[in-house]
């Protein structure tokens, strides 16, 4: 260990020297908003050097260190559990003795709901009447406990319902609670968007508890259990018949007790932070991995190799005088729906957020049979979502410039959503990165682009037992870790087509009208 620490220290120092001159004759400029993502021919030549530094057998030694981790906690890492906190710890030493500022973030997760009694739904006025549970309504898994009596708002409904289902836009939009009186329960139509779209609107809104109902349609009448995978509403949510929703909807003012006797019991986890001490703090590149696996499997190739691959990176990386700050995330609860990131993003301050140049994802780098897909970031696809935010097209060329000098094969996949990139997307940050693929099924063209098996996923063990140290493709690891490697110190010392949300930022500020607030003035 103190060998190989030795070592990286040395290499590093030589990397410095042999680029220290080139970097000061021509410090790379920034230019932001540009399409043009070419990185200039310095960055490039740190950017292969990474990619020469960062090596796939190294990589290996971080994901057999997972496997033994795995093995000694009851064969996996998942958050709450020890294998998670040992996983953490793991990378936590690396960074701390690579000389990174290491923090950790508070993740909260849900550990188990109960229901304790039948949830209890009554019209108080304008006419008293007991609703039936379960035939006119049912308790959303995992609704929030609660007792409120409160007048009905009723939100954008479609009444009488129309005759094609997804029909009713109701609480999909945020404008749809424009005038809702905050502490009314929301009642709100089966229809278009997802439940918890509706239910976070209407908590964003003030409500104090949430009656949805079926959207009318034969077939679509009844109530009926669904988990809605989301617990911090704090307040009761059910689901009634169409018919109990209509009847509540017919007299304006209508007054109803909701009661929902239920717990979730919360667990608390952390993600690990490690940022560098070199390079502009507010031109932020950030390069992140979710740490935790599931239950059923060690969880080696989903996501030890994206962990490991960052933590070599960042191992190698820490040493350089780069011009933007480096962050590196391992991120917690992101099986349980990305729980980590989403909430290391909401905490953080609109400046700190614009502080963040781009984003860089990766999970799953080294399927046994591999396709290398990068993130759409242009959706050239045109498939599923759209673009990324402004930026992303050029996170996705960087990554095509490094495979298409070396003459090797890559894909555009969607952002689907299935990974921590989505609360940077939704916050306009640019993102990219590497997927090699889960239990999608391998195409006879992408066999043929890529060798491996047609007709077979291209992670058979994907989130199974069998995700071990066996699971890993080598070739890939180290394919790819040098892409990381690249792509990671392309940006540390170029942002070229990067838009400068920063400058953004302050220029509204700069036109918004200056507020002094008197001292001691409420706000
Ligand atoms: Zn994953």
């Amino acid at each position: 260990m103190r060998l190989t620490s030795r070592r990286g220290m040395v290499r590093a120092a030589t990397l410095v020297t042999a680029v220290a001159l080139p970097l000061a004759l021509a410090a790379p400029a920034a230019t932001a908003g540009t399409a043009a993502p070419a990185a200039t021919g310095v960055s490039d030549v740190l950017a292969e050097a990474l990619a020469h530094m960062v090596k796939g057998k190294n990589v290996k030694k971080h994901l057999d260190a997972l496997q033994s981790i795995a093995d000694a906690n009851g064969g996996n890492r998942a958050v709450g559990t020890p294998g998670y906190e040992a996983s953490l710890a793991y990378v936590r030493d690396k960074v701390t003795r690579a000389g990174y500022k290491v923090s950790t973030t508070d993740v909260e997760f849900p550990i188990k709901w109960e229901e304790f009694s039948p949830s209890v739904l009554q019209q108080v006025s304008p006419e008293a009447k007991t609703y039936a549970n379960p035939t006119d309504f049912v308790t959303v898994t995992p609704s929030g406990g609660g007792d409120v009596t409160a007048q009905i708002q009723v939100v954008d409904p479609v009444i009488p319902p129309a005759p094609v289902p997804n029909t009713s836009t109701a609480g999909c939009e945020s404008s749809d609670f424009a005038g809702f009186v905050p502490g009314r329960i929301a009642l709100i139509q089966r229809g278009t968007c997802a439940f918890i779209d509706k239910a976070l609107n209407a908590k964003a809104a003030g409500a104090a508890g949430v009656i949805f109902f079926n959207e009318g349609q034969p077939g679509r009448t009844d109530p009926f259990e669904f988990d809605i995978r989301e617990w911090r509403f704090g307040f009761p949510v059910v689901i009634a018949s169409t018919a109990v929703g209509l009847d509540l909807a017919d007299s304006p003012g209508t007054v109803v007790h909701l009661k929902v006797d239920a717990k979730t019991t919360v667990g608390h986890a952390k993600n690990l932070i490690a940022e560098s001490r070199n390079g502009a703090a507010g031109e932020v590149v950030m390069a992140g991995a979710h740490l935790d696996g599931v239950p059923e499997g060690p969880g080696i190739n989903d996501n030890g190799s994206g962990s490991a691959a960052i933590l070599e990176t960042a191992l190698k990386m820490a040493h350089l005088p780069t011009k933007n700050r480096l962050r590196f995330a391992w991120w917690a609860g992101e099986e349980l729906g990305l729980l980590g990131s989403d909430q290391y993003v909401a905490g953080l301050s609109q400046a700190e957020r614009d502080r963040i140049r781009l984003y860089l994802n990766f999970d799953m780098v080294a399927s046994p049979n591999d396709v290398t897909f990068l993130y759409d970031g242009d959706d050239s696809d045109a498939e599923g979502a759209g673009p990324g935010p402004d930026g992303s097209a050029g996170i996705e060329k960087v990554f095509e410039r490094y495979y298409g000098k070396r003459g090797l094969p890559f894909k555009g996949t969607d952002f689907d959503g299935r990974s921590d990139y989505g609360a940077f997307i939704a916050n306009g940050i640019p993102s990219g990165g590497i997927f090699t693929g889960a239990e999608g099924i391998k195409t006879a063209e992408e066999a043929a682009r890529f060798g491996g098996t047609a007709g077979a996923p291209y992670d058979p063990c994907y989130h199974d037992v069998c995700d071990n140290i066996t699971n890993i493709n080598a070739a890939a690891l180290d394919r790819n870790a040098k892409a990381i490697g690249y792509a990671t110190a392309r940006y540390a010392y170029d942002l070229t087509g990067v838009p400068d949300r920063n400058a953004a930022a302050l220029a509204r500020s700069a036109a918004a009208p200056a507020r002094i607030p008197a001292r001691g003035a409420a706000s």
